[in-house]
């Protein structure tokens, strides 16, 4: 009889013994797959991680891509620090903050018919920057265009004047729209940015002109003073003497010239007499043309 209890409990402790180590097995399979999910889901989990960050990458090559399609197609767009604003007052430019007053703005009108490109070149040769205000009429051949290109890879500022140099108020606003839009897109075809600037023929302007200009993001200016057109300037050395002398220079002044034999020849003594006066020229490019 004890021999069958011994046996008896020798079997139910084998039976407990096999029951427990099913049960822990069944719990460790179970765990062991448990684990082999939470592996998966974390290496899927990773394999994401990694395609999100390849992805990021790729994303950030593609940006960058475009960065530099964008840098090569539209030129740099640095900012610039705006130094200048204009003051319709005088159509001149008071000096944001610490600016320097002493300065004024040379701009070049009826560009670039004869003279454009020489006057850019004297310009650029005594570090003297100045605006071009050119006129669709002077860009009617791949010559002329290339001229417009040329002083503005010279670093110089183009700006509108318009189509066919037409007083704005004598033309419908059809018409002035394409005087002044036309010229946009020409100007952008052929040196990759639409213009800041815009100067009407005679300073001629209407409610609707100004509005377009505003709205096709220009500065529109007029200016201080200019003389060339006037007979009695129309040689080297009185309009050198009028543009350093004339009693309406002041600080800020926007000096208007014109692409003339005569104001070619005496340009670079203008901007040397108006130095020697203490006057540095403005930088177009410090005007903020986004003020009012
Ligand atoms: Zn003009």
């Amino acid at each position: 009889m004890k021999k069958v209890i011994q046996l008896l409990s020798v079997l139910v402790l084998i039976l407990l013994a096999a029951c427990s180590t099913d049960a822990n097995s069944n719990a460790e399979e179970s765990a062991s797959e448990k684990d082999k999910e939470v592996a998966t889901n974390e290496e899927s989990q990773n394999s994401e991680g990694n395609n999100k960050e390849d992805n990021k990458e790729e994303d950030n090559k593609k940006e960058e891509n475009k960065e530099e399609t964008k840098e090569e197609e539209t030129k740099p767009e640095e900012e610039v620090e705006k130094k200048y604003a204009l003051n319709p007052a005088f159509w001149g430019l008071e000096p944001i903050g610490d600016a320097e007053s002493e300065a004024v703005l040379l701009t070049i009108d009826d560009a670039p018919d004869k003279h454009a490109v020489e006057m850019a070149k004297t310009l650029k040769e005594i570090d003297a920057p100045a605006i071009f205000f050119v006129n669709g009429h002077f860009m009617d051949t791949e010559e002329e265009k290339a001229n417009v290109k040329e002083i503005h890879d010279m670093g110089f500022e183009i700006g509108n004047h318009t189509m066919s140099h037409s007083d704005l108020k004598s033309l419908s606003e059809e018409k002035q729209r394409e005087e002044i839009v036309k010229l946009n897109d020409m100007i952008e075809e052929v040196i990759g940015e639409r213009p800041k600037f815009f100067r009407a023929p005679f300073g001629s302007n209407t409610d609707f002109s100004k509005a377009l200009v505003k709205e096709e993001g220009m500065l529109l200016m007029n200016w201080t003073y200019g003389y060339d057109w006037n007979k009695e300037y129309q040689n080297k050395a009185a309009i050198t003497d009028i543009m350093v002398n004339s009693p309406l220079l002041q600080d800020g002044a926007n000096l208007l010239m014109h692409d003339r034999d005569w104001t070619a020849a005496g340009l670079a003594d203008i901007v040397k007499g108006l130095r020697d006066k203490g006057y540095s020229m403005i930088d177009p490019e410090t005007i903020d043309t986004e003020l009012e």
